[in-house]
């Protein structure tokens, strides 16, 4: 039974495997393509969490 997401930090295609690196944060199971992906989401949680990714450091209007 496997799921299908996209790694939280690279936005690669990952397929959600028993031993798939993930993380529990804020409530929300992210998913990586790989341990290197977990350790820079678990370094800084917020540049991966946001509503928008790409956008870099704007800060508020
Ligand atoms: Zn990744």
């Amino acid at each position: 039974m496997n799921k299908e997401t996209n790694c939280a930090v690279c936005d690669d295609h990952v397929q959600v495997q028993r031993n798939t690196p993930k993380k529990l944060q804020g409530g929300v199971i992210y998913h990586f393509c790989s341990e290197e992906c977990r350790d820079r989401f678990v370094q800084d949680p917020s540049e991966h969490t946001g509503s928008s990714p790409r956008r870099s450091q704007a800060g508020l209007p």
